[in-house]
């Protein structure tokens, strides 16, 4: 087992994010990750974006070119979505928010992971989540409400409504990638977006009342 260099196997995947005592720590092992085959082919590990102010953390599925490239989660097309749901519609900053993946590296090609590839990296957003300690998760896609929830359903079965997870509560919700493509969902996410809201308290901005998604507007 590995503790110190960069992590090769499952096992010092699971070694190291054990021992993080804190999101630095962590992000720095993630940087140095070569435990599967996505490392060979990354420009960087994507770790996460935001402060976590709000006690709310969005999880997508993994980073796509334009992540990559920056190593910011969230920057593309699908983040510019997510940016105005939570600016737009939440009347807040992004940046009080966290924002991280289920993968830390993206897949060539935006292909999906292969299990063995979300089994070794998941470890990495586990330990993420004890140490940015959100009240409500919201999962963005099956992918990602599958993991957190530990369950395999359709993403109908699992959103609107509200689940625990180790004393989280989980909202999952489409994921924007998904928005961009089926425009018409805008209005269920936001439905989704207004649940976690009121979990946290958060007042809904008077605009958005109506139920429709501010990205629609
Ligand atoms: S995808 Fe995860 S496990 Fe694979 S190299 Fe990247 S950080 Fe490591």
């Amino acid at each position: 087992m590995n503790l110190t260099g960069p992590a090769r196997t499952a096992e010092d995947v699971r070694a190291q994010a054990a021992a993080a005592k804190d999101l630095e720590s962590l992000r720095a092992c993630v940087s140095r990750c070569e435990a599967c085959g996505l490392s060979k082919t990354r420009n960087q590990t994507v770790f996460m974006d935001g402060q976590g102010t709000r006690a709310l953390m969005f999880v997508g599925e993994a980073p796509g070119a334009d992540e990559d490239a920056q190593g910011v989660p969230f920057v593309g097309r699908a983040g510019k979505l997510l940016t105005d749901i939570i600016e737009k519609g939440m009347g807040i900053a992004r940046g009080e928010i966290t924002i991280a993946n289920v993968l830390k590296c993206r897949p060539p090609e935006n292909r999906e992971p292969t299990p063995t590839e979300k089994a070794t990296c998941t470890p990495w957003l586990d330990r993420q989540i004890e140490l940015v300690d959100p009240a409500v998760l919201v999962p963005l896609g099956r992918h990602a409400a599958m993991h957190v929830l530990g369950i395999e359903e359709s993403m109908g079965a699992m959103r609107a409504r509200i689940h625990e997870r180790g004393g989280r509560k989980v909202v999952p919700t489409y994921h924007p990638a998904y928005l961009l493509r089926s425009p018409g969902e805008k209005k269920e996410c936001w439905k989704d977006i207004q649940l976690a809201m009121g979990v946290l308290g958060m007042p809904i901005p008077p605009r958005s009342d109506t139920g429709s998604s501010p990205a629609s507007r």
